[in-house]
């Protein structure tokens, strides 16, 4: 383990900049989800890079902020946005790509590997958020569900809430025969299909999250 947070610059700390970053787990790649979540970081992509070279982190992903269950909206929704954040990814992709070792950027990657046509979770899967079990979610009293993580502190009027069990009472066995998971599934798997049939962005996308939808 290898506590980082009190060198890290200003802009990559928790909940409005006023707490520092968690001890990380130097092995692990790191979510950046701390500075996605503000609007400030796509100004700093140079310190950025600093700080995930400075600290020995090889592989970093960008959450970017979501319009997904009870958030209607996002600070994406901008103007300008776009175009800061093509300027962001440009200089942060030239500094990760030109490092000695590259630095891992997870949205350049699996994009390019969508465009190269490599499959990289297995014959014919894009995304793992829409596979059943691909992920398995667990939240802090146990509850756990699958597909996209999001789902799990949501509900809708026809599902309800997406938790399919408690790791205290149920076992997986009985969580995938449950009858609330086989509709879970079927519903997602048509969803899926519904893209595969009728759009053209299918072969990148690979269907999308059933959070997103
Ligand atoms: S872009 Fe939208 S409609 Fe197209 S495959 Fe992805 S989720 Fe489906």
């Amino acid at each position: 383990m290898g506590g980082v947070g009190r060198s890290g610059p200003a802009l990559l700390r928790w909940g409005g900049f006023s707490r520092p970053l968690p001890a990380l787990c130097r092995p692990c790649s790191v979510s950046s989800r701390p500075a996605a979540r503000s609007a400030s970081w796509r100004a700093y992509p140079d310190e950025l890079f600093d700080f995930y070279q400075e600290n020995g982190i090889g592989s970093v992903g960008f959450n970017v902020e979501e319009i997904e269950g009870p958030h209607a909206a996002s600070s994406l929704q901008q103007a300008g946005t776009p175009e800061r954040f093509r300027r962001f990814l440009t200089r942060f992709l030239t500094l990760a790509r030109s490092a000695d070792p590259p630095l891992l950027v997870r949205e350049f990657d699996s994009s390019a590997a969508a465009l190269l046509g490599v499959r990289r979770y297995g014959p014919g899967a894009r995304t793992q958020e829409n596979k059943p079990w691909a992920i398995v979610n667990v939240d802090c009293d146990g509850n756990f569900s699958t597909y996209s993580p999001e789902l799990l502190g949501v509900s809708s009027l026809t599902h309800g809430g997406f938790t399919l069990g408690n790791l205290a009472t149920d076992s997986l066995e009985r969580a995938v025969a449950s009858a609330r998971f086989r509709r879970l599934e079927d519903e997602v798997g048509r969803g899926v299909e519904m893209c595969r049939e009728s759009c053209a962005n299918f072969p990148f996308c690979g269907g999308g999250p059933p959070a997103n939808k």
